[in-house]
């Protein structure tokens, strides 16, 4: 068996979903796997590759996921797996800070190159997401001797302690967990379809907030997600984004932007603050960089990230030298298929589907997103009253016909769009037939 992109690129449905060897697998997992770690579809994959996952009783399912926006250059994508096996072949660790080697400089040089700003940038890599957004407070507040850190409603960075804190929703991601890290502080988010305000508008309010209730003197840093993930695919109204990073520059604070799902091509950008030219002073990224493999960055002014005394960032496994290899390969795949560009050509054929949909089901409220990150959000017709049934009922059926949908949103009333940019037109096209089926089948 071998995945990657020969995978024949067809849904095929050969059993119900889950199929018998699937339900037998997850009676092991109920016997060995912690209750707590669920999931969201459990057909048990044996191979994957381009837009197509495949599993133990033989059925192809589409995947409208990418795993959580990971998988953007196709699930084993050739210069992924190329590079890895090359890199697992001759070393799998060293410890970065125990004895160096290229692959951590190369991707941290191609940071650099690739986030918004011209400016001279450093880096520093971690293994996940939330680790990202730690190192990325804790830089902030060295380099700024402040405390305070602000974040938005709807927000999603993570499920360690301090990012837990800086998380909105508490089901599941902190219901019982705390007590969580202060100095934490929420601002109200620009959500057009729920606040009908103005970019201008919206960062006025979250402003006035900050400085009332938190003081601009007391501010490390703002935390945002230029789109937001999680939290409901929520893209703040033009000009919001902009106005925060101003009062940010004005005000000493520095602007920390969460690319780490809307980073590496997938809204049509190579960085979503790229869209209105927001320039950040520090980036995170994960998910879609490395194909795959955990890593994550922290990348930002030289003078801020210098600012840490030797030893204050790292880890053991920050920058393993295989999902190094991992996301120069990514990189590659991204700049050799030009997958900005696809990302946008994806985001029109999904948002003309989704817009389509909308048209025949007055349940969807909204359909937004930018680039190959589209959502429909569901609420009770007329009103905006979140639909958190029908809209799994929805996910339900898609997954029964073989096509991987995620949910998300505070509410758990939104649908969310993330396909591999690897995917067809084709295989797009028939995932999104099925999502529309699932609308009428579920009417
Ligand atoms: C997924 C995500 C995180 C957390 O990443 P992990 O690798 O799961 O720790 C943080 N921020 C955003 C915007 C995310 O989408």
């Amino acid at each position: 068996m071998s995945g990657g992109p020969t995978l024949p690129q067809q849904r095929r449905i050969v059993t119900e979903i889950p199929g018998p060897g699937s339900r037998a697998r997850l009676e092991r997992k109920r016997t060995h796997v912690a209750d707590g770690v669920g999931t969201v579809l459990p057909v048990f994959v044996v191979e994957a590759g381009g837009g197509v996952l495949v599993d133990v009783d033989g059925n192809a399912l589409i995947d409208l996921g990418s795993g959580i926006a990971v998988t953007t250059v196709g699930n084993a994508a050739p210069a992924v797996v190329e590079r890895v096996v090359a890199q697992a072949a001759s070393f799998t660790h060293t410890c970065f800070m125990v004895t160096p080697y290229d692959g951590y400089v190369d991707v941290c040089a191609e940071l650099a190159g690739l986030t918004p700003g011209d400016h001279p940038k450093k880096s520093a890599l971690f293994n996940s997401g939330a680790e990202a957004v730690e190192n990325a407070v804790k830089v902030a507040r060295v380099a700024t001797g402040r405390d305070a850190v602000a974040v938005f409603d709807h927000a999603y960075h993570g499920r360690t302690n301090l990012t837990m804190a800086m998380t909105a929703k508490n089901m599941p991601y902190k219901n019982g967990f705390g007590p969580f890290a202060g100095e934490v502080y929420r601002a109200p988010m620009s959500y057009p379809f729920r606040d009908a305000l103005s970019g201008p508008d919206a960062a006025a309010r979250a402003i006035d907030v900050l400085e009332k209730q938190v003081g601009a003197g007391n501010l490390a840093c703002v935390v945002i997600e230029p789109v937001q993930g999680e939290g409901g695919f929520v893209v703040p109204a033009e000009g919001f984004l902009p106005a925060v990073s101003r009062w940010c520059t004005d005000n000493g604070v520095l602007l920390v932007a969460d690319e780490i799902q809307t980073g590496f091509c997938r809204t049509g950008d190579w960085f979503a603050c790229d869209h209105e030219g927001v320039v950040p002073d520090l980036v995170t990224t994960a998910k879609g960089m490395a194909g795959g493999l955990p890593l994550a960055a922290v990348t930002g002014r030289a003078e801020l990230m210098d600012a840490v005394h030797a030893g204050g960032l790292g880890g053991t496994y920050g920058g393993n030298p295989v999902a190094c290899a991992a996301a120069l390969g990514a990189i590659e795949e991204m700049r050799s298929h030009d997958l900005v560009g696809r990302a946008r050509a994806v985001g029109e054929r999904l948002g003309a589907r989704l817009r389509a949909i909308a048209e025949e089901h007055d349940v969807v409220a909204d359909v937004r997103g930018r680039g190959a990150m589209m959502a429909v959000e569901l609420c009770r017709p007329g009103t905006t009253e979140p639909d958190a049934a029908r809209t799994a009922a929805v996910a339900a059926h898609c997954h029964a016909q073989g096509v991987v949908t995620l949910t998300c949103g505070t509410w758990g009333n939104v649908i969310r769009f993330l396909p591999p940019l690897a995917i067809t037109d084709e295989l797009l096209d028939e995932g999104l037939a099925v999502v529309a089926e699932a609308f009428a089948a579920t009417a």
